[in-house]
């Protein structure tokens, strides 16, 4: 087969894509050169990953720190009871699936917690990248990356059966410090899938969504982006598509201070003892009462008097203050004790 022959046949698999006005040849090619990294790799990330390996995407890096545990199934539709039962790391599950879907693209699938100090390796280089954390703290890190390099990121989160997006283009959109940071959750407690439960349905609405504007960018379409915030709340209906202006004061976008990327408003994770490690946080203060009450149909164990608060995840242990500041006992790996943190307190 000459290359020309090659080249029609590889092609030929998108032919309904490319019959699509929106994408056309033109489009399919630029797709074909296009690159796109994937942080966090749940059932958003594994979902949009899926769509843009399908659609051709010439480069996909998937990031996750995390392993597929059997209550991933539900919603994440990329792992099986196969990846569960081996505790398989989601970036190389990940991989695999993707390079059977397409063996005409790059998959790379890298096991990592992304952090300041590795951001700029991991992320560097990509034309977009695209939101599959469960956890604030590292969208924002994104967001001060994406802002100060210039790069465009697509902003996707579910919980329960709510679910929204946004496609962020630094200086052309808000960013998400325009959007989010003037208000979190007083109580201090944020609802996280481990707490509150997800729907399978919302997760593949929102990867849906957050795809297709994938697609407008790597496709060259940037004139099809609607620039808007969508959300959705499947099990009312009830939807919402809204222009979100430019906060003049925003502290990422205008006044370009990187607090997440320097590491000031990251938690500061350290040793303490043979077999625990400690979780700093910074200016949070918790609602104990309201966090037990929450945490107690999803863990075991919940105690808590007026100055902490302790569960068991088994094998973990983690005792919570009222200050924010947690100790999780079972491990002495830093990217354990985030993704916990992250999962039942919120971050
Ligand atoms: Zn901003």
């Amino acid at each position: 087969m000459n290359s020309l022959t090659k080249n029609a046949a590889s092609f030929d698999r998108y032919s309904r894509q490319i019959l699509f006005l929106g994408i056309g040849e033109s489009g399919q090619q630029r797709l074909a050169s296009s690159t796109a990294v994937i942080v966090g790799c749940g059932a958003i990330g594994a979902s949009t990953a899926a769509l843009l390996a399908r659609a051709g995407v010439g480069r996909l890096r998937i990031l996750d720190r995390d392993f597929v545990e059997p209550s991933n199934l539900q919603r994440q539709a990329l792992f099986d009871e196969s990846d569960a039962n081996s505790s398989l790391p989601k970036a190389i599950a990940a991989q695999r699936k993707l390079r059977a879907i397409n063996s005409n693209i790059s998959v790379d699938g890298v096991v990592a917690d992304l952090t300041p100090k590795n951001i700029e390796e991991l992320l560097s280089g990509f034309d977009l990248i695209l939101d599959g954390t469960d956890n604030f703290e590292t969208r924002f890190l994104i967001n001060d990356f994406a802002v100060k390099s210039n790069l465009a990121w697509i902003y996707a989160a579910a919980v329960g059966s709510y679910g929204v997006t946004m496609a962020i283009r630094p200086s052309l959109t808000a960013c998400m410090a325009c959007l989010l940071e003037a208000e979190r959750s007083p109580s201090g407690v944020e609802e996280t899938c481990d707490t509150v439960g997800v729907l399978g349905p919302v997760v593949q609405l929102v990867s849906s969504l957050e795809s297709t504007e994938a697609l407008k960018l790597l496709a060259g379409k940037e004139n099809a982006l609607h620039g808007r915030l969508i959300s959705a709340e499947v099990w009312s209906g009830h939807f919402q598509s809204v222009a979100i202006p430019r906060n003049p004061n925003c502290r990422a976008c205008s006044h370009r201070e990187f607090s997440y990327l320097e590491g000031d408003a990251q938690p500061y994770v350290t040793m303490c003892g043979r077999d625990s490690v400690q979780i700093h946080e910074r200016s949070r203060s918790l609602d104990l009462a309201a966090l037990g009450a929450r945490l107690s149909p999803a863990v075991e164990s919940v105690r808590q008097n007026d100055f902490l608060l302790r569960f068991r995840v088994p094998p973990y242990e983690m005792t919570v203050f009222a200050d924010g500041r947690a100790i999780l006992k079972g491990s002495q790996d830093p990217a354990i004790a985030r993704s916990l943190y992250a999962r039942f307190i919120g971050a």
